[in-house]
């Protein structure tokens, strides 16, 4: 190990004072094994300080037990991304998602946050646990494929301007179109802006429909937001008032009150914010009850929408782009080294 870091700063050393075509064919020939300085067309106008060397173990708190473990940091965002991620997605999707995984877990080592193993960090499971909830075969296949998408992305991490990305943030499917951070969350991030994603037919949670009858609807929304006073909720008294740059729902009229998409997602658990609403009048004996009457929620995609879709990158590796182009197009402006 120690050999193989000294031979990595003689090769940095000589890559400066000799050039990059002696130091690809020599580090092809040294090190060999895909980790290590990989893609150097995007170190260019870029300082080597910037680079940041992931350490060789995470500190993983265990949500179950409250524990905390310590993992083998290459081993960590494999079984992150065998957690996250099918291991029957194209191999360069899967490359995306390790290098997605290991930047949000350096930066949360960079920042001095703790990291868990749920969907609140990244979802992280042993390889036993891994194995133990997958069909048999797949620890021969699935997780070889996985293992192996990881060590050929090994230590690659996202940069933003020289500096490491802090939100490489990632959902399911978008419905086609990503959005700009500050639509969902808090603030703008330069490289998190709303971009097309083309690739999706292959997504689950496409045209899902949900439909609650206007009283069931009125006592989610109240459920959910004891704090505002919506008055009479009826039909003439619910509709869209603006959409976000990605197509999801800004603002939403209910009642008195004014929610916002994804207030009205989380109310009502529907898969995205990107959802149409049309009305149905009830049938049957009371079908002439305006509170019979239902709403119709149409949503396509699933998850937040900031940041890589994980269908649409595994449809742009289908469509024959590697990792880096993924990584690239999700995430606006960065370099991956
Ligand atoms: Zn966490």
């Amino acid at each position: 190990m120690e050999l193989k870091r000294i031979l990595k700063v003689v090769m940095v050393i000589l890559i400066f004072f000799v050039g990059v075509p002696f130091a690809a064919v020599a580090l092809d020939g040294v090190i060999g094994d895909g980790t290590g300085f990989k893609g150097f067309d995007s170190l260019k106008g870029v300082s080597f300080a910037n680079k940041i060397e992931t350490p060789k173990n995470i500190e993983v708190k265990r949500c179950d037990s409250g524990k905390k473990v310590k993992v083998d940091f290459e081993e960590y965002v494999a079984c992150v991304v065998a957690s996250e991620m099918p291991a029957t997605f194209e191999t360069e999707a899967l490359k995306a998602q390790s290098v997605a995984a290991r930047t949000f877990a350096m930066s949360k080592i960079e920042t001095k946050s703790p990291i868990c193993d749920s969907t609140h960090c990244q979802v992280y499971k042993t390889e036993k646990e891994l194995i133990d909830c997958h069909p048999e075969g797949w620890e021969d296949e699935g997780w070889q494929k996985v293992k192996k998408a990881c060590k050929a992305t090994a230590g690659e991490l996202l940069y933003y301007d020289g500096e490491l990305v802090l939100h490489p943030l990632f959902f399911s499917s978008s419905g086609g179109q990503t959005e700009n951070s500050e639509d969902v969350f808090v603030s703008a991030v330069p490289y998190l802006i709303s971009v097309s994603s083309p690739y999706e037919e292959n997504a689950t949670h496409r045209d899902e429909e949900k439909s609650f009858t206007v009283k069931e609807f009125a006592s989610k929304v109240r459920k959910a937001f004891p704090e505002k006073a919506f008055g009479t909720i009826s039909t003439d008294r619910i509709k869209i008032l603006s959409r976000t740059a990605g197509g999801r729902v800004e603002k939403m009229k209910v009642g008195d009150e004014t929610l916002k998409g994804t207030e009205v997602r989380s109310a009502l658990g529907l898969s995205s914010a990107l959802f149409t609403i049309s009305f149905k009048e009830g049938t049957g004996w009371n079908g002439s009850s305006p509170s019979n009457t239902k709403i119709i929620f149409v949503s396509n995609g699933s998850g937040h929408g900031v940041g890589m879709s994980q269908y649409g990158a595994d449809g742009m590796a289908r469509e024959g782009e590697d990792y880096k182009e993924i990584l690239k197009h999700y995430y606006s402006g960065t370099e991956i080294y």
